[in-house]
This record gives structure tokens, C-alpha cells and sequence, in this order.
């Protein structure tokens, strides 16, 4: 853990519960590194200054595959010890910029201190859009909307495709049963494109590198289908949310906690966004309380 791990000629990345990319311009007198992602806190910070520094690598840049605290957890120590400049995409700027803004799209309002942890909320840092960036030539941008709105993965040009979050190993489901989504239509639609793909190898943010990205993307439909499907099931019979949240919960034999009930209660919205607007489910009113409801 922590090694770095070279995966093409110029690119390597340090393993992590967060891998972060590492790509070395070697065509600058002075090896320039552009660092894919910051993992979630300081002490990833000084891992990465270390790795740079053993390597005589002068730091170049940050660029975000999107906003969520664990991968722009040490931008602001990086920016504060070496003032290189962060990218990102699109919106996905405004959170980090703003890093209230994750939590409070989770909760839906101000988030209590739980959800303003670092699991949840980093620093604030500054960042531009990747347009701006002077990357090296070669290197490729990828959009992934749907895990993120505008999350990137990024193409090395050595042929080294970052996924970011767009592909969950399987050792996610396994896990929490539902993988995090903003938007979980746009991300089902991302798969077909993901899937289309072609590089010498995959290096995902969480777990191991990979080549078949048929095989993971197959995986992660099948995952994502299921959930929906899952959710239309249960509401045959009207469900509350809490109700809904609580049998999913159930099924997958997962302790329901105030940050998964902010994480996986944001995906679960969007799930019942998705099945509102195909027309498959609906909401109720009777008394006052909303229940969820599949159409026959
Ligand atoms: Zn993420």
C-alpha cells in the first residue's frame, strides 16, 4: 500500500484506498508530474510530495476526476506547499472551490458536523476548468457524467486510461450493495460509452488496475439494473423513502448510519428520479405522507 507503481512508460500510480495517478512530462529539462486525483487527506498529500521528491519530479499540476472528498482531500496542502494550479470539470469546480456544496447535496440543506467530516467535506481549493489546462500532448480528457455530473477520466499518452469512479470493482457491491450516483440514469447511458473504450490498461480510483473493460462494465449494468429493479419491486407495495431505504437496507444486510443514509439515501433518489420520469413509479399523498408506488 502507498508503493508507486509504474504502469507505462511515463505513468505510474500510487497505490491506495484512493490510487492517485501520476503522469511525468519527461520532455521538460526538468521532469514536470500531473497528479491525477489527491486522495482524502493531508497525510496523501505528503505521500505524494515524498514519491515526487524521490523521483526529482517537480509538481506540475493537480487535475480532479471530479469533486468527491476523497479525491481532492489534499489539494489544498499541495497547492499551499508547491502553488501549482488544480483542473477539473465543469461544475465539478464549484464543489471543490465550495467544498460545502458535496454535503449539502447529499443532505439536501446545511449538513450536520457528521456529514462535514473529511469523508465528506475537504478543504476548499481553488481550481480552473480543465479546458484551461496546458496538458501535455497526447494526453486525453474522457467524460464520465453520472457518478459526478461532470466527472472525467483521463487517457496518459502512454495509453493509460484513468477510470475515476465509472467502473466500481467488485468488491464495492459486495460491500455497500448500491454504488454512489448523482445521477443514475446518465451513468447506466455512460456505461454503453464506457464500454466502448480501448487501452493498454484501466486504472480505476478504488481497487486494482484492469484490461477487460467489458467484463467490469457487464458487471456494473447488471449492478445498476438490479437496484432499479429492486427499488420497483418493493414499491409494488407503497413505500415511504424511510420505508424504501429501510428494506433495501435489509436486503443487502447493511447497518443503516447517518452518512449512509445521506450517501445511499442521495443514490436512492436518484433511482426513484429515474423511475418517476419513465413513468414506471410514483408518488402518493395520503395524509400528508408521500409513499412511493410502481405503476402496474
Ligand atoms: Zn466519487
Amino acid at each position: 500500500m502507498y508503493d508507486l507503481i509504474q504502469v507505462g512508460e511515463n505513468t505510474y500510480y500510487i497505490e491506495s484506498p484512493v490510487n492517485v495517478g501520476i503522469y511525468v512530462d519527461s520532455t521538460k529539462e526538468e521532469k514536470e508530474a500531473w497528479i491525477i486525483d489527491t486522495g482524502l487527506d493531508l497525510r496523501m498529500g505528503k505521500r505524494i510530495a515524498k514519491h515526487l521528491q524521490a523521483n526529482g519530479w517537480k509538481p506540475k499540476a493537480i487535475i480532479n476526476t471530479h469533486c468527491h472528498a476523497d479525491h481532492i482531500g489534499s489539494n489544498a496542502y499541495l497547492q499551499k506547499e508547491f502553488g501549482i494550479p488544480a483542473y477539473s470539470n465543469g461544475m465539478d469546480c464549484r464543489f471543490i472551490e465550495n467544498t460545502i456544496l458535496s454535503p449539502m447535496a447529499l443532505w439536501g440543506s446545511y449538513p450536520p458536523k457528521v456529514l462535514q467530516t473529511p469523508l465528506f467535506k475537504a478543504p476548499d481549493s481553488s481550481v480552473r476548468d480543465i479546458s484551461e489546462a496546458d496538458l501535455p500532448q497526447g494526453f486525453e480528457v474522457i467524460n464520465f457524467p453520472g457518478h459526478s455530473l461532470y466527472m472525467i477520466g483521463l487517457r496518459t499518452p502512454d495509453d493509460i486510461v484513468f477510470t475515476a469512479d465509472m467502473l466500481c470493482s467488485p468488491f464495492v457491491f459486495e460491500k455497500y450493495g448500491i454504488a454512489f450516483n448523482y445521477h443514475a440514469a446518465g451513468y447506466f447511458r455512460q456505461l454503453d460509452e464506457a464500454e466502448k473504450l480501448e487501452a493498454k490498461l484501466f486504472v480505476p480510483a478504488h481497487g486494482e488496475p484492469f484490461t477487460d473493460i467489458k467484463a467490469l462494465t457487464e458487471i456494473n449494468r447488471k449492478a445498476v439494473l438490479s437496484v432499479k429493479n429492486l427499488i420497483a419491486e418493493i414499491c409494488r407495495t407503497p413505500h415511504t423513502f424511510d420505508e424504501l431505504i429501510q428494506a433495501l437496507f435489509n436486503h443487502y444486510n447493511i447497518p443503516l448510519t447517518l452518512g449512509q443514509y445521506a450517501v445511499t439515501g442521495s443514490t436512492v433518489r436518484s433511482y426513484l428520479t429515474w423511475l418517476y420520469d419513465e413513468g414506471i413509479a410514483e408518488p402518493l399523498f395520503e395524509n400528508n405522507l408521500m409513499r412511493w408506488h410502481t405503476k402496474q
